[in-house]
């Protein structure tokens, strides 16, 4: 039997990693991403592997974005010394994406420390370091999509296009086993229809296993014309105020889509005459990754490529590529759009931006991307009032703009429409999405297509069979052997952090300290105890 340990974006959209194990005993991974989005799942990164790098061969990525692929450093650094499969595009992405990752580490380590220090306590390592992410690149293993490989004996493998961002695959595997191969798709993230830049995903027909991502799996995404409209207006409601547009963004794909709008509102004429800033150094690398890959592009993106212009381009663009360049944004009043990183607002120069212009009224914030739980962007999308930025509250006066149609997911119907294709019937799990989102996609799943429908847990194993009883009701899945115990630990732990926090509190150390914002956390942590307890 061949088992899959889900070992990452399952129950969570983070940290996207799966174990396979075939019957001889061969182990694979598929994308071997970083847990992001507070700290409860960012420690998911320090945890045991529930395998040995050593041992893996083969890693398939799907796509660069760092939930994805943000461990490889890590796995190279505990041992891996195997190939990584992935596609061109993704493979010079990475480059680009895992060193700025190990930066992130390094900061957050040495901020870490710094902070330890004064408490007397000991020393930060990073995650993985610079040197970490410089080694892991040597492995990245480029193969066109399209064609069938077969990195192992045993084990084929082709990689599709995804339509999510440049260079983004479906894995489609086969797996041998008594002279029967079993086919496991794995969607990777998918986009939506009529994407920009990159063409629409690839239609799969037949698959005895299918991993799907539920991102979106309980939402649909306003038309993307009515998206470019509100866009325009945020655009314009800052520009009669004269303040600043800040856009925090993905530096891979959604900063080169922002881009294209943008050039898209030049040549119509609409676009104010005011500076248009990329202020992020990675963004500004990976624009230049997305101007050589212009075989990837869809035919709309082709087609101004044709017209001799490039379609990530207007007059007022400006690269800000050092930090005084930053800096000076801030210091000329008057509008202006700036596009910074992340996404999210946990890290990067967004939040001097924020910091400098969330108070504003007249400022607008546009949000163009998912915002995970805990992060700073979530609790703006939720109307905090108030957020910390570098440990400071600054007011939320800003106008919020949150533009759902720019998501480089698909949404419910995009996805429906995606698994719709499969002529076999398909045993299907839901993966990469939160609890909620999961579940409801894998109920409309089976009522729709009256497939079996699973959605694992994090660390859960499951058997897959071969063909013939692949469609069978499958039986309890597997456990993680271990799972009991990891959760009584945690538990302990969790009541150790409980009772320093009650001391703390009671000593009224933290008079000074507690914010709304640790209050909040702590309802969510409780929030999701109670959802574990019934
Ligand atoms: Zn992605």
């Amino acid at each position: 039997m061949i088992k899959v340990t889900c070992l990452g974006a399952a129950g969570s959209v983070t940290g996207s990693n799966y174990l396979i194990e075939s019957p001889s005993g061969k182990k694979v991974l598929v994308d071997c991403g970083l847990f992001q989005g507070g700290k409860l799942m960012e420690n998911r990164n320090w945890q045991d592997w529930g395998f040995h790098p050593k041992e893996i061969e083969t890693l398939f990525l799907t796509h660069a974005h760092i939930d994805h692929s943000g461990r490889i450093p890590k796995l190279v650094k505990d041992g891996f010394h195997g190939q990584i499969i992935t596609s061109p595009p993704t493979a010079e992405l990475c480059q680009i994406m895992l060193l700025d990752s190990a930066h992130v580490q390094e900061m957050d380590a040495e901020w870490q420390t710094r902070k330890n220090r004064r408490q007397a306590k000991g020393e930060i390592l990073p995650l993985y370091t610079t040197e970490d992410a410089e080694a892991s690149i040597k492995y990245l293993h480029p193969v066109e999509r399209d064609r069938i490989i077969e990195p192992e004996p045993g084990i084929k493998a082709r990689l599709r296009n995804a339509g999510h961002i440049l260079g983004s695959s479906i894995l489609e595997l086969w797996i041998e086993e008594n002279n029967e191969s079993i086919k496991v798709v794995f969607s990777g993230d998918l986009g939506k229809r009529s994407q920009l830049i990159v063409k629409d995903p690839h239609e799969v027909f037949d698959a005895d296993y299918l991993f799907i991502e539920s991102t979106y799996g309980n939402r649909l995404h306003r038309p993307f014309e009515d998206s470019k409209q509100e866009f325009l207006e945020a655009i314009n409601y800052s520009v009669s105020h004269g303040e600043k547009v800040m856009i925090p963004a993905f530096a891979v794909e959604r900063t080169q889509e922002i881009l294209y709008i943008l050039g898209e509102f030049h040549r119509q004429g609409l676009l104010p005459d005011i500076p248009v800033y990329l202020d992020s150094p990675l963004a500004i690398k990976a624009t230049e990754i997305f101007r050589k890959n212009k075989k990837y592009y869809d035919e709309e993106a082709q087609a101004i490529v044709d017209k001799g212009s490039d379609p990530f381009d207007m007059p007022n663009l400006q690269f800000t590529e050092k930090t005084e360049e930053s800096k000076a944004i801030n210091e000329k009043p008057g509008s202006a759009i700036v596009i910074a990183g992340n996404g999210m607002c946990t890290a990067g120069r967004i939040k001097h931006h924020l910091k400098h212009n969330l108070w504003r009224p007249g400022a607008s914030i546009v949000i163009v991307g998912f915002q995970a739980q805990g992060t700073t962007g979530r609790k703006i999308v939720e109307g905090a009032k108030q957020v910390k930025i570098f440990g400071e509250r600054v007011s939320v006066k800003a106008k919020v703009f949150t533009i759902g149609g720019f998501s480089a997911h698909g949404d419910q119907n995009d996805l429906l429409e995606w698994i719709g294709n499969f002529e076999s019937k398909p045993r299907v799990f839901v993966v990469h999405g939160e609890a909620t989102a999961s579940e409801a996609f894998a109920k409309i799943i089976q009522e729709r297509f009256n497939l079996s429908v699973h959605v694992p847990k994090w660390k859960e194993r499951l058997g897959l069979k071969p063909r013939e009883v692949a469609y069978e009701e499958p039986r309890e899945p597997e456990r993680m052997p271990d799972l009991e115990t990891t959760m009584l630990n945690t538990v302990i732990d969790l009541e150790k952090e409980l009772k320093a926090l009650k001391q703390r509190i009671k000593a009224k150390e933290m008079q000074r300290a507690v914010e709304e914002d640790d209050l909040d956390r702590l309802k969510f942590v409780q929030e999701e105890l109670q959802a574990i307890l019934s």
